[in-house]
């Protein structure tokens, strides 16, 4: 995601344009209530639905966003912020999923991209380096391998990989 635009809400609309290439908007507010600390903010999306999109009903609908205030973004939840910004509109509410971390990185995917390099280049990595570290930029994980690993690793993948005599 570049950061060419002033606000984190522009970057992140410029990334779903370019990238997902869904016309987004994004509102994102911080305060406090009570003296405790509050980030709340929406999301508007145009999902593709194969009959092209609606530019004149996004652009009505982020109209009627552009009025809500901090104060209900901090302290009602979400049906409540939907009734009031869009009741005369026509609102189908799907069930709530859970959000949860994932990351397709793994040991073994990590082992077969390790693999995939000349055998020689990855001897040369284990001679300067003692061991071979891969790190996941998405998930931060770490995945090692040394010597004895890296040796298993090509006896599992056969002869054909082995150039080192
Ligand atoms: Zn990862």
């Amino acid at each position: 995601m570049g950061l060419e635009a002033d606000t984190l809400e522009a970057c992140l609309e410029d990334y779903f344009a370019r990238s997902e290439q869904l016309k987004t908007r994004l509102w994102l507010r911080t305060g406090d209530v009570d003296g405790q600390d509050k980030a709340a903010g929406m999301l508007l999306q145009i999902l593709p639905d194969g009959l092209g999109n609606n530019e004149q009903d996004f652009d009505h609908l982020a109209q009627l966003t552009e009025t809500v205030k901090n104060e209900e973004l901090f302290t009602l939840d979400a049906e409540e912020v939907l009734y009031r910004l869009y009741h005369q509109e026509n609102v189908k509410v799907y069930e709530p999923k859970t959000v949860t971390f994932k990351c397709s990185c793994s040991r073994e995917r990590s082992a077969s991209a390790i693999v995939a390099i000349d055998r020689q280049e990855v001897q040369k990595m284990l001679e300067e380096m003692g061991n071979i570290k891969l790190h996941c930029d998405y998930c931060g994980a770490d995945y090692e391998f040394d010597s004895v690993d890296i040796s298993a690793l090509y006896e599992q993948n056969g002869p054909a990989s082995d150039a080192v005599h």
